[in-house]
């Protein structure tokens, strides 16, 4: 068994759509990426690359290939299920943790759950989506940007 860690954050601007766990929640600030700039699907995908010593999401999904722009991060996190099959790893389990102030997330984080186990094509219950605020404090206190943390177990 080997485990992963991701991270990542994005920052909140104007005029973009907010996605997290591809599903878009209305706010009215969105998240700044080469791609739609899911947070928390961009912490999935490192987290599982790691664990399976394959790199990260930039050598991976270089944000300077055109092929990526505003690119559906869910078509990432299923492009990395593959990498993974292919070196013979099966995904045993994902936690993770988006911080943000607002919009309070708890209402889609079901959904959340939804899309990412299918995505990857395991059962429900292996993925664990949670929220949390700084309360106030640093870049995701003052509504900046978002971030994300995930880690994951796979194995052989
Ligand atoms: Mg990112």
């Amino acid at each position: 068994m080997r485990i992963g860690l991701g991270y990542d954050a994005h920052r909140l601007i104007e005029g973009r759509d907010l996605m997290l766990g591809g599903v878009k929640i209305p706010f009215h600030l969105g998240l700044l990426g080469h791609s739609d700039a899911d947070v928390l699907i961009h912490a999935i995908i490192d987290a599982l690359l790691g664990a399976a010593k394959l790199g990260d999401i930039g050598r991976n999904f270089p944000d300077t290939d055109e092929k990526y722009r505003g690119i559906v991060s869910t078509l990432l996190l299923r492009e990395t299920a593959q990498l993974l099959a292919s070196a013979g790893y099966r995904i045993v389990n994902i936690d993770t943790t988006i911080v943000s102030q607002n919009p309070k997330l708890a209402p889609y984080l079901p959904e959340m759950e939804k899309n990412v186990s299918h995505t990857l094509g395991v059962d429900a219950d292996c993925i664990n989506i949670k929220a949390t605020t700084e309360e106030g404090m640093g870049f995701t206190g003052s509504e900046e940007g978002m971030a994300a943390y995930a880690v994951c177990l796979i194995t052989r």
